[in-house]
């Protein structure tokens, strides 16, 4: 029994400027993975069309008291804001599962609620970080003023539409900005609804505007535009990069960027209850079908108990049933596209070629009603140097390599480039606090692994796997800029 009818799902398909949706040629086509069929399609924003929604965002925030009103007045509209996303609900989540690989329960379960208790955070910092009074060498008074920047531009990816939306956009908010968000092309529709509650709630029109489109165009002209002060990014690290350097060289501008993993599960022989650390490794490499940042997708494991362990993460994986994300009974989302499936299953062949046992999985399930879904895949024996055991993935694809001293382990968990986030499973307290500072990650969960669950955790990567925090105190702070004043008296 389908949770909802894909067909009756009605999006608003345009750019959103200065509180109103606005119509423009529509030139992609926005395709559901679930099925792949065309949903609907989107416009592209041009460099013009940026421009309107960049200097309407410059307007506002001029115009409007949105920086300047007290920051708990601020506060009050982002949590009613809170409020309206969690009442609208059962519209919200399955607009997020129409077009994305969310299944609509989880939507509903989590990234519906996640995303409005993440803007109550938010809001909460709204008016603790106001700035300092410094001691000065001579008679003065010293002021740290905390200031917002103005409009922050912001690009987010497809894997959690909404959530990566809300991240950026209510950290912004909060600390006084107007924002042009330009969200992934193939999932740009929750952000709209997010928009609309924005006003509802308060949010002063053109304070939050939205411009639709692919990277190449309109992420490029967004991250270009003069009057955008800050970019915030979530993505690939290639994609990262390019919008560094143009902030670097139409500036420089400051950019937080949150970027791609490969990110280890590091497990020694007396770490506690096999059967639930099983769940844990399969969890964390299968949620979302693999395509999240912080994916597991190497277990390193020592040697006594690889097989044991090995073994039931199979049973784990052969448990899962692939469905689309409106299948009541599903447990497995589809990959977000066929050529990033047809990628996947290229890098897995390539191992199998040079000698990686396939243990389970290695390909698309048959069948598949028009979308792609992968088969959770286990891979052993894979030289480190092997494109699955260095490569993001983004899929339900897990590399196993075993070790038989703590060093080993930790050089085999130490990645090239990436430091997004790893896991270490020990019942040693010594050894897990050892190895969490011998990882070099931006984060370390002991004897569990993703979902921080908590805002209070600032999230973001070492190395190629980022700049800067979202989430925590951090990521409000990385919205300011600090102006010094010295007063002579
Ligand atoms: P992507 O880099 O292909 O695209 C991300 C966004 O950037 C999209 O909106 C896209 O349109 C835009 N874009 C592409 N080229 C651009 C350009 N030249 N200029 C400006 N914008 C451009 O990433 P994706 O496939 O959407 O998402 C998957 C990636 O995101 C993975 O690497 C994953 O690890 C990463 N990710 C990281 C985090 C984190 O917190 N570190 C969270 C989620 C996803």
């Amino acid at each position: 029994m389908p949770l909802f009818d894909p067909q009756t799902i009605t999006v608003a398909s345009g750019h959103f400027i200065g509180g109103k949706l606005v119509s423009d040629t529509a030139r992609l086509a926005v395709l559901r993975p679930s099925d792949g069929q065309v949903h609907t399609e989107l416009p592209v924003a041009d460099a013009s069309t940026v421009d309107a929604a960049v200097q309407d965002a410059w307007r506002a925030w001029r115009t409007s008291d949105w920086a300047r009103r007290a920051p708990r007045e601020r506060a009050r509209v982002l949590r009613r804001w809170a409020d309206l996303i969690e009442a609208d609900a059962p519209q919200m989540a399955p607009l997020e599962a129409v077009c994305s690989t969310r299944p609509v329960r989880d939507a509903m379960a989590w990234d519906v609620p996640f995303t409005a208790e993440g803007l109550r955070f938010f809001a909460e910092y709204a008016d603790k970080l106001g700035g300092e009074v410094a001691a000065t060498r001579h008679d003065h008074l010293g002021l740290v003023v905390a200031e917002p920047y103005g409009v922050v531009g912001a690009i987010t990816p497809w894997n959690f539409p909404l959530v990566m939306v809300s991240w950026k956009v209510g950290a912004a908010l909060a600390a006084g900005n107007a924002v042009v968000l330009k969200p992934s092309e193939m999932t740009p529709f929750s952000a709209v609804r997010l928009a609309q509650l924005a006003i509802e709630a308060g949010v002063p029109p053109g304070i939050f505007n939205i411009v639709q489109g692919d990277g190449r165009t309109t992420g490029d002209a967004l991250t270009r535009h003069p009057l955008i002060s800050k970019m915030t990014f979530t993505g690939s690290t290639r994609t990262g990069a390019a919008i560094m350097a143009s902030c670097a060289l139409q500036g420089p501008k400051p950019v937080t960027l949150e970027l791609g993993g490969k990110s280890p599960q590091l497990v020694f022989d007396d770490a506690p209850d096999l059967d639930r650390l099983a769940g844990i490794i399969a969890g964390a490499i299968t949620g979302n079908a693999g395509q999240v940042c912080v994916a597991g997708s190497r277990l390193i494991v020592q040697r006594g108990i690889a097989d044991a362990l090995v073994e039931r993460i199979v049973q784990r994986f052969a448990a899962l049933r692939p469905g689309a994300t409106w299948d009541e009974q599903a447990t497995l989302p589809p990959i977000i596209s066929a050529p990033q499936a047809a990628r996947m299953q290229d890098i897995v062949e390539r191992a199998r070629s040079v000698g990686a046992q396939v243990r389970c999985g290695g390909g698309l399930f048959e069948g598949g009603a028009g979308g792609a879904y992968f088969q959770p895949t286990l891979l052993q024996d894979v030289s480190v140097d092997n494109p699955a055991v260095q490569e993001e993935i983004f899929g339900p694809v897990l590399t196993v390599q075993s070790f038989d001293t703590e060093e080993e382990g930790l050089a085999l968990a130490t990645h090239a480039h990436y430091g997004l986030a790893a896991g270490v499973h020990t019942a040693d307290i010594g050894r897990a606090l050892r190895c969490m500072r011998g990882i070099s990650a931006g984060t370390v969960w002991i004897n569990r692994y993703g979902r921080s669950a908590d805002f209070v955790i600032p999230t973001g990567g070492y190395h190629q796997s980022g700049i800067g925090k979202d989430l925590g105190r951090q990521a409000v702070e990385a919205n300011l800029r600090f102006k010094s004043v010295l007063v002579d008296f």
